[in-house]
């Protein structure tokens, strides 16, 4: 259908970015990054629901100090996020972090630049060169007037001019805005121009729902066009909904073939069963059994088979029962009061 775009291969700890078809899935902590204990839980946790790298803030030497202990208690890539004090990135990288960000529109000076490319270079860890809409460097764009795709390009073009002047090439891209257009317009003008791996994501996205649209809407079209190495979708204070919705837009996307798919009707006036409730309860078990099979709730018996046909097993309420399909063909009836556990018996009998 689509291409993957072959960018560099960057090592990150023990696993790539770039250069295959596996977009990695990554977030970020909410918690301070010095409070190990908790940090580690809630990596561990994101690395169980599917997350393939972390990143953590980086706000002062207790936490870049904390890096020691927390990659000790981890199993996945650790990504230290700094802004301001390049300090902080030296005592990272020299407590041990895999990768780092640094915003550009914010760790402005080229000699501070130079101390942490050196540093890096002689402990082969990867930089990410975030731009980000909300910190631009103000000799680009002084907030005088709106921030555009090439204000954006301007700021990471300036970055790696320098990184390449002292030889630096490890490196990841990210151009986030929030502003949908104006970020894939800037990550697809990134991607003509250079061939490291992209990161990508919609920046300030907003809550749940808000940020799964937004976030949908602007990252879909740039992996349609094969772009995009590693994901955050960035949802208000919840990394464990940013991992499944990241695995969920790339699977519908084709790019995390083992996963369930769920089809469900909308419902209607002909609606006679509690599609949202059962369709919820089926998936929660499909995902906690990793069943990758295509399972649909229909809510009637009219349309529900012809519409879910494209499912390999579904279920169509009707008046205190339901029937059981496969490919659309009707298999047999089953009583309301039964129809979770028959379905899910089914659907276990299916994978045998
Ligand atoms: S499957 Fe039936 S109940 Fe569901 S939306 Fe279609 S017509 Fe309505």
């Amino acid at each position: 259908m689509y291409t993957r775009k072959n960018t560099k291969k960057i090592k990150v700890g023990n696993i790539f970015i770039g250069g295959s078809d596996k977009v990695l899935i990554q977030s970020m902590c909410n918690i301070k990054t010095s409070h190990v204990s908790s940090v580690v839980k809630q990596i561990n946790k994101c690395q169980n629901l599917g997350a393939d790298l972390m990143r953590v803030s980086i706000m002062d030497k207790r936490d870049a100090n904390a890096i020691k202990s927390i990659k000790k208690q981890i199993n996945m890539p650790l990504i230290g996020d700094i802004h301001f004090d390049y300090k902080l990135a030296i005592l990272a990288i020299k407590n041990g972090i895999d990768a780092i960000r640094i915003n550009p529109g914010n760790i402005s000076s080229e000699e501070h630049i130079k101390e942490i490319l050196f540093l890096a270079k002689e402990k082969n860890i990867p930089i990410r060169i975030g731009v980000n809409s909300g910190s631009i460097d103000k000799t680009i764009n002084d907030y005088q007037r709106p921030i555009n795709e090439n204000d954006m390009i301007k700021s990471i073009n300036k970055q790696i001019k320098i990184f390449k002047k002292y030889g630096f090439d490890n490196i990841v891209l990210s151009l986030k805005g929030s502003n949908i257009k104006t970020t894939i317009a800037a990550y697809i003008s990134a991607a003509k121009k250079y061939n490291y791996p992209l990161h990508i994501g919609i920046t300030e996205a907003s809550i749940n729902e808000i940020s799964l649209i937004r976030s949908s809407a602007g990252l879909a079209p740039l992996l349609l066009l094969g772009l995009g190495d590693t994901i955050r979708i960035s949802i208000s204070g919840n990394p464990y909904q940013e991992i499944v919705a990241a695995k969920r837009l790339l699977h519908d996307l084709g790019l995390y073939p083992n996963y369930p798919t769920m089809i469900s009707c909308p419902t209607c006036g002909r609606t006679m069963v509690d599609v949202t409730n059962l369709a919820k309860k089926v998936l929660n078990y499909l995902e906690n059994n990793n069943i990758n099979l295509t399972v649909a709730i229909m809510g009637c018996i009219v349309n529900g088979p012809g519409e879910g046909k494209s499912a390999d097993i579904g279920i169509a309420g009707g008046k205190g029962n339901f029937v059981l399909f496969k490919k659309g063909k009707i298999v047999r009836k089953i009583e309301e009061k039964n129809v979770y556990q028959e379905l899910i018996n089914e659907i276990n009998e299916m994978i045998k």
